[in-house]
C-alpha cells in the first residue's frame, strides 16, 4: 500500500497536485478541508461546528477532525492507499494516523511538503477567492492566519516524519507540470 502525505501551505497546491496523483497512482483522495465544506454545504452539526473554526483561519479541533478522517478511511476498506491533503495539520492529528494505519497493518510511505514562499501564496489564494466561493480565502488577514497556523501548528508534522526518514521537500514554485514532476519524482524513489 502507497500512503501518501501531500503536505504544504495554504495555497501551495495540494488540491491540484493531488487530482493529478489519484490518476497516476490510483488511490483514494482525502481532503479534509473538502469534507469539512462538504459537511458545511450540508449545514450538519459538524459542519457547524467546524465553519467556527474555518470562517477564522484556525484549525478545526484534532478530535472533531481525526474522528472524521477515520469515519472516511473505514469507508474505503478496498483503497489501496490514500492520498492525504490537509491532514494531518498536527502532531497530535499524526500521532493518531500513525496508530490508525497501523492497526490496519499499513504506515506512511512517504510525506511531500510543497514549499512556496509567504507572498506568491497570499497572491493564490487572493486570486483562487475570486472564484472558489469561499470566505476563508477572500479576506487578507484570514489568509495570514492560516499561513501562521501553518507554520506554528503544521511544520512540525513535516519534522515528526523527518525523524522516521519519510520526509522529501519539493520546490512547489512553477508550472503545474513541472511540479507534478518533482512530486512524482520523490514518489517513485519509495515505489521501488
Ligand atoms: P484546506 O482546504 O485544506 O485549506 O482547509 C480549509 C480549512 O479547513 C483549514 O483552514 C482548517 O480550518 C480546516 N481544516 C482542514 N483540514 C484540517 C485538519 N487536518 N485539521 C484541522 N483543521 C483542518
Amino acid at each position: 500500500m502507497l500512503n501518501l502525505i501531500l503536505f504544504g501551505p495554504p495555497g501551495s497546491g495540494k488540491g491540484t497536485q493531488a487530482t493529478k496523483l489519484v490518476e497516476k497512482y490510483g488511490l483514494l483522495h482525502i481532503s479534509t478541508g473538502d469534507l469539512f465544506r462538504y459537511e458545511m454545504g450540508n449545514n450538519t452539526p459538524l459542519g457547524q461546528e467546524a465553519r467556527s473554526y474555518i470562517d477564522k483561519g484556525e484549525l478545526v479541533p484534532d478530535s472533531v477532525t481525526i474522528g472524521m478522517l477515520k469515519n472516511k478511511m473505514d469507508k474505503h476498506p478496498e483503497a489501496h492507499g490514500f492520498i492525504l491533503d490537509g491532514f494531518p495539520r498536527t502532531v497530535a492529528q499524526a500521532e493518531a494516523l500513525d496508530q490508525l494505519l497501523k492497526e490496519g497493518h499499513t504506515e506512511v510511505s512517504v510525506l511531500v511538503a510543497m514549499n512556496v514562499d509567504d507572498a506568491e501564496l497570499t497572491e493564490r489564494l487572493l486570486e483562487r477567492g475570486k472564484t472558489s466561493g469561499r470566505a476563508d480565502d477572500r479576506n487578507p488577514e484570514i489568509i495570514a492566519n492560516r499561513i501562521k497556523v501553518y507554520k506554528e501548528q503544521t511544520t512540525p508534522v513535516a519534522d515528526y516524519y523527518a525523524t522516521q526518514d519519510k520526509t522529501r521537500l519539493v520546490n512547489g514554485v512553477g508550472s503545474i507540470e513541472e511540479v507534478f514532476e518533482r512530486l512524482c519524482n520523490e514518489i517513485d524513489v519509495v515505489l521501488v
